[in-house]
């Protein structure tokens, strides 16, 4: 890796080289970020875009629940959202919150709940923030998070400020059209008034739910491939035989078999060969190719690529 540092404009937040991601990430594996950037603030981010040479590569993280990173770290710039700068919760009006982007989404359930708003309960049970329930249209039991959104302001990779309405973040399943370059460092969100009684029981079947069909205390990446049309993804891989599958440190779960587990000091190749084994498996017995709904970040080391589908 070079010394990128140099080229750097300068910041009031942290620049870190050769940081480790594995501790910022669930799986808890994988390689360095080049350099790691946490801004103070959107101004900061801003003017830090706005200098950085344009053959610097970019990647964003948020709280690294739905994230592998290869072993072979990530080039150039990281930038992960600090609490400090982006880790508020303000009400606005009777039913708005405006909503930082490194807000953990437990942290908004939370506080919708003290704000007699429902329609956040679901978040209750996602450990990742806000900025990624943006870019993945994180969701569950029945609600997503494109229901909730009014607008989302980020900045680009040149450093302009912009604002998306809910139309133009191009929702689809775990999907976002918005230009991937975007970091989203705000949003509003939208819920309906609601007895605060009504809301805490909904976040407790949400915590109950969870914890009786998800491995919630593991290291692990949530659900590791998109529900293909008319298929649910995890009895595909039970079908194909993969529930409790181990390569390395990393294993199928048993209890929910859409998730991988890092049981044993896995490795990010571990982790990624068993999801394409996986892969392999299930277009082999049904026919159909899952996609992955975690991203992959970063480089394999040398010599160690893994082909999709193992090449099938
Ligand atoms: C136990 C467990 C259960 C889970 N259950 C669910 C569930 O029920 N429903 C669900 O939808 N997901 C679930 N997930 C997956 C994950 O929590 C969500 O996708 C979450 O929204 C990701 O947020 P994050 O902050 O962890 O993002 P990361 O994993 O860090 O990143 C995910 C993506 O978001 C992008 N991103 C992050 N921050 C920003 C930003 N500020 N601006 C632009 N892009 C950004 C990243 O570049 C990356 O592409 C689960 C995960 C685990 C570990």
């Amino acid at each position: 890796m070079t010394n990128l540092l140099s080229r750097l404009p300068t910041v009031r937040g942290s620049l870190e080289p050769e940081r480790s991601l594995a501790d910022l990430t669930w799986f808890r594996a994988g390689g360095p970020a080049e350099v790691l950037f946490q801004p103070a603030d959107e101004a900061d981010l801003a003017a830090f875009m706005t200098g950085l040479p344009a053959d610097v590569p970019v990647t964003l993280v948020g709280l690294g629940s739905n994230l592998l990173v290869r072993d072979g770290g990530i080039r150039g710039v990281t930038i992960r959202l600090s609490q400090r700068g982006f880790g508020q919760v303000t009400p606005v009006g009777s039913n708005r919150l405006e909503v930082g982007a490194a807000v953990p989404d437990k942290k908004l359930a939370a506080a919708a709940l003290a704000e007699g708003l429902s329609g956040f309960a679901f978040y209750h049970g996602i450990p990742g923030g806000i900025g990624g329930a943006l870019r993945m249209n994180a969701g569950a039991h029945g609600v997503e998070t494109r229901q909730r959104v009014v607008e989302v302001r980020g900045v680009t990779r040149q450093g302009a400020r912009v604002t998306f309405s809910n139309a133009e973040m191009g929702y689809a399943y775990r999907h976002s059209g918005a230009p991937t370059d975007v970091v989203f460092t705000s949003c509003v969100l939208e819920g309906i008034p609601e007895d605060r009684d009504a809301i805490r029981r909904d976040m407790d079947a949400v915590a109950a739910h969870r914890e009786a069909s998800q491995p919630v205390r593991s290291r692990t990446g949530g659900s590791t491939f998109k529900n293909p049309d008319g298929h649910s993804a995890w009895k595909l891989v039970d079908a194909a035989g993969c529930r409790g599958l181990r390569i390395g440190g990393a294993e199928v779960s048993e209890m929910h078999c859409n998730f991988l587990i890092n049981v044993d000091g896995a490795t990010g190749h571990d982790l990624e060969l068993l999801g394409e084994t996986v892969r392999a498996r299930v277009l082999q017995t049904s026919g159909i190719r899952l996609e992955w709904e975690i991203k992959r970040f970063g480089d394999f080391l040398p010599g160690a690529a893994i082909e999709p589908f193992l090449g099938a």
